[in-house]
């Protein structure tokens, strides 16, 4: 039978991997997101978007489908909720997922956010602080100059984000 002929909905299990949660998408991805050819004659289509549309019909333009569960690849209807874009980008937020890493969740971090407005507020020399915390002075002078740990709430942190 031609690859054509087959009905999306019968191709797209055949790529889904059923946890007890999650139900994972083990096709073609894309920034960690499951892509499908619902037309093969088209281009891909977001494969939870895929999954959502066939449970609850087609998504109400301008609006976007968002994860409970936080897993990209996800393509359990259950999973999903429709938000519009602001409240996905909220979503996101609210769970750090655009957070700067170069703070606290950078797992080579050795310092924690109260460490660093410690450091901000101490009047010492940077050498000093440096051999208190246990890091470098370079480091320190970095922190102080805003350089690293750029608070979450800093609007930089949006700007640089969309930039790279
Ligand atoms: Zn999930």
């Amino acid at each position: 039978m031609p690859f054509t002929r087959i009905p999306p909905e019968q191709r797209f299990w055949p790529k889904v991997e059923k946890t007890p949660t999650c139900w994972l998408w083990k096709g073609t991805k894309r920034g960690g997101y499951g892509l499908f050819k619902e037309d093969p004659t088209r281009s891909h289509v977001s494969a939870h978007r895929f999954a959502w549309t066939m449970v609850n019909g087609p998504i109400p333009s301008g609006l976007a489908i968002c994860h409970t569960c936080d897993v990209r690849a996800c393509v359990n209807p259950a999973h999903m909720f429709l938000g519009t874009a602001l409240d996905n980008n909220r979503d996101r937020k609210a769970k750090g997922r655009n957070a700067d890493t170069r703070g606290e969740s950078n797992p080579s971090a050795k310092l924690t956010w109260p460490q660093v407005r410690a450091i901000r507020a101490d009047r010492r020399i940077q050498a000093e602080i440096a051999a208190d915390y246990g890091i470098s002075q370079g480091t320190v002078s970095a922190i102080l100059l805003n350089q690293l740990w750029i608070e979450p709430d800093d609007s930089t942190i949006e700007v640089k984000g969309q930039v790279s």
